[in-house]
């Protein structure tokens, strides 16, 4: 479903009763991830009438929503995760926020709901992390998450797709994720698989994360700290984390990480990795990567280092894997050392310390 590029504004509402600066600066002292929220949302409508309508720029709070909703029953929803990042200079800034607008629309194509502009989109995230830019959290490291998802509202339990929609932009100032020395995680192989071929593995959709929740339940149960799906045809090669994208290290210093082939998310933190690590010479490959050919380079010494990537935590090295047939270290168990390089080479663009050659950062 196309959208005709209308410009669209944002009416700002007033808010009644923002936070008291006090207790907005305890919330954001140590905001860890995911439970802050800011003052304001933007809420943008669409329907078959009259596309993309009553853009509006407000005060956070619950969203009306009858309980035929067409979400609540079969999860017509899809979302982003992005951040605004603090400059070296002091000012704040986007991270390649057009990728994310478009993923968001190849998102909605899957799940058959309308595309949304893409400078509408950029510009609802622009306007509400300057609204809240007094909740950027003053820790070193510290972002501004934003989320912007969409979602079915039309109240009608027929299944088709539905013919009324909301989008949402929401804020969550997150803390710091650039520590030095993160451990290494320890991953779990699950006997449960994330997407099949032809379904909605490349779609940012939440049902994803509903059937990936037992898995890492599971996980968590046996004492690791993240899953590792196989492909759901032959529950072989290696397809990515529940949220992050996986690249593996050779002796030899090449790269490889599994190919788009449908089943896995294109991260945008892969696609900026192996940009940098093309500019650096490395020698990449987008391949297929068996589980066993893992067990056994990393038993040989050819596999040096594993890390998983994705906009949250950045890049976090694979420290150990472990499921019912496998159980392995790679490396030393630690942080490697080309994933040490190729994640402050990414830290440094999107904190404004190194040439943006790729016009990757939106200053705010
Ligand atoms: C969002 C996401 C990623 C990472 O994407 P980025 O754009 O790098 O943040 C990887 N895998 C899954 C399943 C995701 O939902």
């Amino acid at each position: 479903m196309a959208t005709a590029a209308a410009p669209l504004t944002l009416s700002r509402l007033p808010h009644p009763a923002p936070t008291a600066p006090d207790r907005r600066e305890s919330a954001i002292a140590d905001p860890g991830f995911g439970r802050v929220f800011t003052d304001h949302m933007v809420v943008i409508d669409w329907d078959e009438a009259n596309g993309w309508h009553n853009a509006t720029l407000g005060p956070r709070g619950p969203i009306p929503l009858d309980p035929a909703a067409s979400v609540l029953h079969y999860a017509q929803e899809i979302f982003e995760g992005l951040k605004a990042y603090r400059l070296d200079d002091g000012a704040m800034a986007l991270f390649r926020p057009d990728q994310n607008a478009a993923r968001f629309n190849a998102s909605a194509r899957r799940l058959a709901m309308p595309e949304i502009p893409e400078e509408l989109f950029v510009e609802a995230v622009r306007q509400l992390v300057l609204a809240d830019a007094d909740w950027f959290p003053k820790v070193e490291g510290g972002s501004l998450y934003i989320r912007p998802f969409m979602f079915a509202s039309e109240p009608f339990l027929g299944v088709r797709p539905a013919k009324q929609y909301k989008f949402v932009v929401i804020l969550s100032p997150a803390g710091n994720y650039f520590k030095s020395g993160a451990p290494a995680v320890s991953v779990w192989v699950s006997d449960y698989t994330r997407a099949a071929p032809g379904g909605t593995g490349a779609a940012k959709c939440g049902g994803n994360y509903a059937a990936s929740l037992v898995p890492t339940s599971e996980a968590f149960a046996n004492g690791h700290d993240q899953v590792v799906f196989l492909d759901a045809a032959e529950r072989k090669w290696i397809e990515e984390l529940g949220g992050m994208n996986l690249f593996f290290v050779f002796d030899d210093g090449s790269l490889l990480t599994p190919p788009l082939t449908g089943t896995i998310l294109p991260g945008i933190t892969r696609d900026s990795l192996l940009t940098l690590a093309r500019e650096e010479g490395l020698a990449l490959r987008e391949e297929r990567y068996s589980i066993d050919q893992w067990q056994a380079d990393a038993a040989s010494g050819r596999l040096v280092e594993t890390f998983a990537c994705g906009t949250a935590a950045v890049v976090t090295p694979v420290g150990r894997v472990a499921g019912r047939a496998h159980d392995f270290t790679i490396g030393t168990g630690g942080p490697g050392q080309l994933t040490g390089k190729l994640k402050q080479k990414l830290v440094d663009i999107q904190r404004g310390l190194a040439e943006d050659r790729h016009s990757w950062v939106m200053r705010l």
